[in-house]
Parts: C-alpha cells; sequence; structure tokens
C-alpha cells in the first residue's frame, strides 16, 4: 500500500491533533482508496468554502449540512475505519467566524456534545455518531483557548 495515494493525509490524532501515518493503521488498498476518493471530494469543497470566492456561502451550507454527499461518504469511510481503530469524523465548524459560537448539540442526533480537551485545542465529541468538532468557545471568549487559570489538570 502506498501512502502516496492519499496525498495530504487526512488522518489525524484526536489526542496530539498530528497526522497519523496510514501505515500505522494497516489500512487495505480498499480503505485507502475509500479515503482518498472522499478526501478529493470534500478537499474540493473545502477549498471553494476558504476561498471566499463565489462558492463561499454554498460550500459553506454543504459542509455545514450532515446529509450533504461529502459527509453522507466521509461518515461512511468514518463507520469503515472505526473496524479498525477508534475514529470520529470532522464536522466542519466555521470557527474563523468573529461571532462563532461552538453547538452543544450534535447535528445529527442532537445529543448533547461532550467536550474533549487533551487536544491542542478543545474539541466536542458525538460518541454516537463518531463525529468531532473544533469547538467549546464561548461567545465572549478574546483568545482562542482556555482562561489561564483553568488549566490546572495535572
Ligand atoms: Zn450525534
Amino acid at each position: 500500500m502506498s501512502t502516496a495515494l492519499l496525498g495530504e493525509n487526512p488522518i489525524h490524532c484526536l489526542r496530539c491533533n498530528l497526522e497519523v501515518p496510514p501505515e500505522r493503521l494497516k489500512l487495505s488498498v480498499i480503505e485507502v482508496d475509500a479515503i482518498a476518493h472522499w478526501y478529493g471530494m470534500y478537499g474540493a469543497i473545502d477549498w471553494l468554502e476558504l476561498d471566499s470566492g463565489p462558492y463561499e456561502n454554498w460550500a459553506r451550507s454543504q459542509l455545514l449540512d450532515p446529509g450533504s454527499p461529502p459527509n453522507v461518504e466521509g461518515l461512511e469511510v468514518t463507520k469503515r475505519l472505526n473496524a479498525i481503530r477508534r475514529c470520529y469524523f470532522w464536522f466542519f465548524q466555521p470557527v474563523a467566524d468573529d461571532d462563532y459560537v461552538s453547538p452543544t448539540t450534535c447535528p445529527i442526533c442532537g445529543d448533547a456534545l461532550v467536550l474533549f480537551e487533551e487536544g491542542l485545542f478543545p474539541q466536542l465529541l458525538c460518541e454516537r455518531d463518531s463525529l468531532v468538532l473544533e469547538g467549546g468557545y464561548q461567545a465572549d471568549d478574546d483568545d482562542d483557548l482556555e482562561e489561564p487559570g483553568m488549566s490546572s489538570t495535572s
């Protein structure tokens, strides 16, 4: 199996947020192809959202809709990878927006999201749907990280 098929690697570690080499997961060619196909489509739409051009609003609506083709396919690939290793699907959030407020409930099932604070930035999880969102931010947070006095978990 060649990781070159993947190009830029979309698999990241939930705990450290760094890339996970696909060969470490011992993925089959079928799985690598499934990831590459999803990532090609998702990446194109993600690029249109980042480009802030005439397709930005459309691209954003696609990324925020759990029923859109790039998300449905991504969730299917996630389900497949979960047979190998616990895996969550990264669900787009417009965190760069000035007025961004994290959701509190899962965009698919509506259950309360659970804060996961081990990563480089706060993440929100839905275990039922294997979904991960960047988030945990409040409306009045000036910086994107938690308050200085609150990181005393050690
Ligand atoms: Zn859910």
